[in-house]
């Protein structure tokens, strides 16, 4: 399941002369040059595993187990490993660079996409963004998609400004229910009966977001839906 990195040159020749000018250090390793070396990089990659975000078993693409919004779902690994503290490091650090690092793990992760795909993300809550100075997940899923040479859509928006942290699981399943609405402009605008849709997001609790925004784009008529999820809490 390897895939290409499509990057362009002008990318490549910008980054370089970044990390020339304001070398960082891995945030894994501590080794100077990038925010991600290239060995804990390729660790994470080599020591990636697929699990149903449900009941936690490992899956090649989709669990024959548990019935799922969603057909097939792919994760780097868990919260508690590397992939974990680099989703937390870019979410509640804003270190902007690890954006990068985590499209370039995602394409080696994910299978090939068809051109009708559409990357959409789990949207963040307002008021993070403005306390971040980042919309992380919208980030990722934007790169990615231009990495995979498909699109990118904001397909999904949040109702309210809910916070999700310290709530218990029937708290969130509560609240993920009412959180999310369809963009119903964007949805004409750019889907299709041929439209795939992969849902894109960084650190997955109990996966009730994630089942819930599903849900959404099936009631919407979508009806090839994957999900990308960079780390679980076990
Ligand atoms: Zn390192
Ligand atoms: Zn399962």
């Amino acid at each position: 399941m390897v895939a290409k990195r499509g990057k362009s040159r002008q990318n490549i020749d910008m980054e370089s002369l970044l990390d020339l000018i304001m070398p960082e250090n891995c945030v894994i390793c501590g080794a100077k040059g990038k925010s991600l070396c290239p060995n804990c990089k390729q660790k994470i990659i080599a020591e990636s595993s697929n699990f149903c975000l449900e009941c936690g078993n490992f899956i090649e693409e989709s669990c024959p187990d548990c019935r799922l919004p969603y057909q097939k779902s792919y994760t780097v690994g868990f919260r508690d490993e590397a992939v974990g503290k680099i989703a937390e490091k870019y979410k509640f650090s804003s270190k902007r660079s690890l954006a990068r690092q985590i499209t370039d793990i995602l394409m080696n992760i994910l299978p090939d996409f068809s051109p009708d795909t559409v990357v959409v993300p789990i949207p963040t809550i307002k008021k993070h963004v403005r306390m971040r100075g980042l919309d992380h997940t919208k980030k990722v899923a934007k790169q990615l998609a231009k990495a995979k040479k498909c699109r990118f859509s904001p397909l999904v928006s949040r109702m309210n400004d809910s916070v999700q942290v310290g709530a218990n699981a029937k708290k969130r399943l509560e609240q993920a229910k009412t959180a999310f609405k369809i963009d119903e402009k964007e949805l004409k605008k750019v889907f299709n009966e041929k439209s795939a849709v992969f849902l894109y997001d960084d650190i997955s609790t109990t996966g009730s977001t994630i089942k819930e925004c599903a849900k959404l784009l099936k009631k919407s008529g979508i009806k090839n839906i994957s999900v990308i999820i960079l780390a679980k809490n076990r």
